[in-house]
This record gives C-alpha cells, sequence and structure tokens, in this order.
C-alpha cells in the first residue's frame, strides 16, 4: 500500500485549483521510516506528504484544533479514521463542504517494529465511509468478531480483573495524551483534564487514573472507532484498548449490533432504542 505519488498530485491539484487552505497528510519524521502528521499550506511543499503503511494516525484529530478550524482542508482517511469523522459530521464539530476527503481502501498499518496493528487483524470496515475520491482496491464485507484480549479478560474472574486494572491505572502518569489525541475528545472544557477538571480531583494517584480513565471510556462508549490513536500516544505504553473494546462488545451485543460511525447521519449507540432491546442488566 504505497499512494504517496497519488496523494502528492491530488493535494497539488487542490492547492492550484484554489480549493484548499491546508492538507492534514503524513510525512516521514526524518529519523527513520515513521511518519509523523503533517500540515501543508502551500502547493510548494507537497513533495513533503507520504501514504504507506506507516501512515499510522488518524488525521481526523487535527480537525478539533484552531489550525484547520473555519479553513477548507483536504485531508486523507483510512478507513477507522473515516468513521470517527462521520462522527464529528453528525455531532456537527466540522462542516462537510469545508473538506476535501482521500478515502483509502486501506491494507492496514504497522507499528513501529513493523508489525501489523492488532486492529488492523480484525478490521471490519478498511474502506473509507467518508470519501470525495478514493484509492485503492474496495474489500468484500468483513464480519465483527469479539476481541480476542476481551474474551480472555471476560474469562478472567472480577478479582483478577480488579488486580490487573489496579496495575494499569498505576502506571497512568495522567498526562492526558490519550484524550487529546482521540478525534471525538473534543470538549472546550473537559471534567478529566487535570488543569478544568470539574468532577475529579486532578491529583496523580491510582484511584485518580482508575476515574479519569472509567470516564473517559465511557464518554467514548458507542463513539470509539478502534483506531487507537490513543494507545499510539500514550507514553507508559497503557493497553486503553481493553477499556474502549469491552465497550465496543457491550453495546454491539445490546444496541442492535451498533459499531460507531459506519453509518451516515448515525447518531450513535444511545439514540438508539427498540422494545426488542435486551433488558436483563437493568436492576
Ligand atoms: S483499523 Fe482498518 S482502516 Fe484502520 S488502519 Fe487498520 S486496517 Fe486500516
Ligand atoms: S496517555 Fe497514558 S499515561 Fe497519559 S493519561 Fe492517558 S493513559 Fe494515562
Ligand atoms: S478512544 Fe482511542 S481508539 Fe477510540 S476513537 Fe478515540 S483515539 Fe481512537
Ligand atoms: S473525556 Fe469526555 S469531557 Fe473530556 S473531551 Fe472527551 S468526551 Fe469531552
Amino acid at each position: 500500500m504505497d499512494y504517496t505519488k497519488q496523494i502528492q498530485e491530488i493535494a497539488s491539484k487542490l492547492f492550484a485549483e484554489g480549493k484548499i487552505d491546508v492538507f492534514v497528510g503524513y510525512r516521514l519524521t526524518g529519523f527513520d521510516e515513521n511518519q509523523v502528521p503533517v500540515l501543508i499550506r502551500d502547493q510548494k511543499d507537497v513533495s513533503q506528504l507520504v501514504f504507506n503503511d506507516r501512515s499510522v494516525f488518524n488525521l481526523v484529530n487535527y480537525l478539533k484544533y484552531e489550525h484547520t478550524r473555519n479553513k477548507r482542508v483536504g485531508l486523507v482517511v483510512k478507513g477507522c479514521d473515516s468513521r470517527s469523522l462521520n462522527l464529528l459530521l453528525t455531532e456537527s464539530q466540522v462542516k462537510r463542504d469545508k473538506l476535501y476527503v482521500v478515502g483509502i481502501a486501506c491494507e492496514g498499518v504497522v507499528d513501529e517494529q513493523g508489525n501489523k496493528m492488532q486492529n488492523c487483524m480484525e478490521c471490519v470496515f478498511p474502506d473509507a465511509i467518508v470519501a470525495d475520491e478514493m484509492l485503492g482496491t474496495p474489500h468484500e464485507v468483513r464480519k465483527y468478531k469479539v476481541n480476542a484480549d476481551i474474551d480472555e479478560l471476560a474469562s478472567k474472574g472480577l478479582v483478577d480483573r480488579r488486580v490487573y486494572f489496579e496495575e494499569v491505572f498505576e502506571n497512568c502518569i495522567r498526562c492526558n495524551a490519550c484524550r487529546h489525541s482521540c478525534p471525538l475528545c473534543y470538549c472546550a472544557k473537559c471534567c478529566i483534564d487535570q488543569e478544568t477538571a470539574t468532577l475529579y480531583n486532578g491529583a496523580n494517584t491510582t484511584s485518580g487514573a482508575f476515574h479519569a480513565l472509567m470516564t473517559w471510556s465511557l464518554h467514548l462508549a458507542g463513539r470509539c472507532v478502534d483506531c487507537r490513536n490513543c494507545e499510539k500516544a500514550c507514553p507508559s505504553h497503557l493497553p486503553l484498548h481493553l477499556l474502549h473494546k469491552w465497550n465496543e462488545r457491550v453495546i454491539y451485543e445490546n444496541f442492535q449490533e451498533h459499531l460507531a460511525g459506519v453509518h451516515e447521519g448515525d447518531r450513535g449507540a444511545f439514540y438508539k432504542y427498540s422494545m426488542q432491546d435486551p433488558d436483563d442488566f437493568i436492576m
């Protein structure tokens, strides 16, 4: 999967035709073969753009910052990224007519060691759902499977799970890189930020981290698209997908097989209601 040339050409054309103010893509770090996001503001710089299986980050996150607000933006989205874009559109955080979206029929991305990422191995929607033009060969529809780590976690007793998560939360330094790197966390005043915390003590304790991360994961329940931007950003390498994939499974099983952002205009799991929904979890 290498669309470097095509993306450079598309960005160049968009600037030449005066259709965009900024293009959000990937460039090489300059140290190795890994990549970082880049905001290109001039046609002469499009040669910096690259795209291959090292294009790991979810660029939709950059639509929530000042650099792109009220601007005409070109950007690249893989399948998972496009689902978060779909949600930002539904939640009225971005305007579709301000965007030019280059969608990728994605073959999967790799971690820094070159291994295919776990979320890519079980990806259900690899092809971009929102796009003005597509690159790559579309895939067959795939069936949702519960993540193997979640199956393993569910097989543990409550006490073992508590001990496991106490260790996870103990290693959180409450830097909030996870929530800042999530495209779906855009609240100006976040209830778990240490500087602006409205609900929680910002102290860096295990119980503080527990409350912050559990609250965070619940705010993403039915919205998380499994792009793992948060996990890639975590300096402590915490397995944050365990929180999100657990919620994803519960919601899939109880809310009409809901998966986040896969339909245009979909308002999320908690807006769905059917008399057939199971209610045995309600006391
Ligand atoms: S999760 Fe799917 S769409 Fe996202 S990078 Fe992996 S294969 Fe591509
Ligand atoms: S990025 Fe990692 S260490 Fe930082 S707050 Fe989130 S979970 Fe904790
Ligand atoms: S919580 Fe993490 S995996 Fe889920 S959408 Fe946000 S950044 Fe992506
Ligand atoms: S954690 Fe909750 S309050 Fe904070 S930015 Fe995310 S959705 Fe908003």
